[in-house]
């Protein structure tokens, strides 16, 4: 079997012989983009070079990038334990063109690497393409020899890329693989498609528009390449599982995680298994990259992924707590790989030790509490918004814990309930310090909470200008 830290390798390897700059992983707090949360895609720290802002002495490049997608625009942190393919935290390789090779030369290395490289069989491989993108289509004929069937044209916006409202956009063409009739889902564009059947390995951009306030306003005098491919998927496909969590890095973590609380993952502990596996992995390397968790920004959504875990770790019965007794497997698994993890370990274990010991705390009450208000309710009910309110504000029960806590019986949670009973909250701070004689300066002061507050939950729905790939 090929381990998960081979394919990265050879994935670099490939490229590195291609002519292609093998550049290290940026960390996940993005360096060059204050309007995005975290990296969320290889391309991030290229694009001053994609804008022309900044200029590379090589005009390829290639990396296994750290991502994190858990807040802005792309946030998976809800699929995280229930579907096969998504993960907070994942590796994206990736290889890029600065202006010099396209298309052409795009289609046919990665058609090279899968097929030839890497012997996945041609026909488990399809793609889409751009509705438009005819140069694309013909392309993957030729150079795949793949049937029209197995080119399928998108006309969504899933199929067009852009980095923001100005500057450059393009088509995409992204490559699925078909793990078999006996797994439900259909083709990508299919009514079905968000089954499992039919997984998007690699997402390749062709970036060839220059957009200005969202309009195409003409092509771009030297064409590049943005393409990204999911490291834990396609180390699935080259396992020969179906699922990314039956890849060797995640199977070490579950490992861990089944010992340590002696509880099997089968049946309804799988998805607490994996939570905790694929949150562990992206606190970790969140905490790594200088990010601590706090009530606002980056610091909130960390300690909502570190919350969700811990209430996994308590729903698998653990006494103490789990989680900081799991860094160990994980810098085994990928400390050589990024060894930033091994030097923060002591640091990302002390951190984690000390919010479960402080969570825990209140952790059984808020669960009795939304227990004895959630008793009634079943498949389709909604849990008030009050209720979802008062375990925030009391328990520190972030909102998608309680919808998460929940989701397994069906019940969902009222969001607007819940953003009607913060906001009503903050007003009557704010009334409550009306008259108190330093009006204006209380008022400044509420300007500044009611921003602060603001970034806390709009933290994971509003960015600009992010990276798809
Ligand atoms: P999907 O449609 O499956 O959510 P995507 O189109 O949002 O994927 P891209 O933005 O195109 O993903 O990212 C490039 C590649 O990164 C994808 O083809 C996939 O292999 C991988 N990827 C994206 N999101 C995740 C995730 N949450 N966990 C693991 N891998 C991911
Ligand atoms: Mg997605
Ligand atoms: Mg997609
Ligand atoms: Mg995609």
């Amino acid at each position: 079997m090929t381990s998960t830290n081979e394919i990265r390798r050879s994935f670099l390897e490939y490229f590195g012989s291609q002519g292609h700059e093998v550049v290290p992983s940026a960390p996940l707090v993005p360096y060059n983009d204050p309007t995005l949360m975290f990296t969320n895609a290889g391309m991030v720290p290229f694009k001053n070079v994609f804008t022309g802002l900044e200029t590379r002495a090589i005009p390829r490049a290639t990396s296994s990038q750290k991502c994190v997608r858990a807040g802005g625009k792309h946030n998976d942190l809800d699929n995280v334990g229930y579907t096969a393919r998504h993960h907070t935290f994942f590796e994206m390789l990736g290889n890029f063109s600065f202006g010099d090779y396209f298309k052409e030369q795009a289609i046919t290395n990665a058609w090279t690497l899968l097929t030839k490289v890497w012997g996945i069989p041609a026909e488990k491989l399809l793609v889409t393409v751009y509705h438009t993108d005819e140069d694309a289509a013909a392309l993957w004929r030729k150079i795949a020899g793949l049937s029209d069937d197995k080119i399928i044209r998108i006309a969504t916006k899933d199929n067009f890329w852009a980095m923001g409202d100005d500057g450059p956009c393009g088509p995409c063409s992204e490559i699925f693989y078909d793990h078999g009739a006996h797994i439900p889902g259909g083709p990508p564009g299919s009514p079905d498609e968000d089954g499992d059947r039919f997984i998007e390995i690699w997402n390749l951009v062709f970036m060839q528009f220059e957009q200005a306030a969202g309009e195409i306003v003409g092509e771009l005098p030297k064409p590049s390449i943005d393409t990204g491919m999911g490291l834990e998927r396609i180390a699935a496909v080259l396992q020969g599982e179906h699922d990314n969590y039956d890849t060797d890095t995640f199977r070490a973590l579950i490992a861990a995680s089944e010992s340590l609380t002696g509880v099997k993952a089968t049946g309804e502990h799988t998805a607490s298994h994996r939570v905790i596996a694929d949150h562990l992995r992206s606190s970790s390397f969140l905490l790594a990259d200088g990010v601590l968790p706090s009530n606002e920004g980056r610091g909130y959504v960390l300690r909502r992924i570190m919350r969700r875990a811990m209430r996994h770790a308590h729903l698998l019965g653990a006494k103490d707590p789990l989680m900081h007794r799991l860094v160990g497997s994980l810098v085994t698994e990928m400390g050589q790989a990024y060894p930033e993890l091994g030097r923060a370990q002591p640091l990302i274990e002390e951190v984690l030790q000390r919010e479960e010991t402080r969570f825990r705390q209140t952790l059984s009450n808020g669960l009795r509490l939304l227990d004895e208000a959630s008793a009634g309710l079943g498949e389709g009910d909604k849990l008030p918004g009050e209720t979802a309110f008062r375990l925030y504000d009391t328990y520190g029960f972030p909102y998608d814990l309680t919808e998460d806590a929940l989701r397994a019986r069906g019940v969902s949670v009222d969001r607007e309930g819940f953003d009607a009973a913060m906001a009503q909250q903050k007003a009557a701070a704010r009334a409550a310090w009306k008259g108190s004689g330093e009006a204006a300066s209380s008022e400044v002061w509420f300007d500044i909470a009611e921003r602060e507050g603001a970034t806390e939950f709009t933290g994971y729905t509003a960015t600009s200008g992010e990276g798809v790939v």
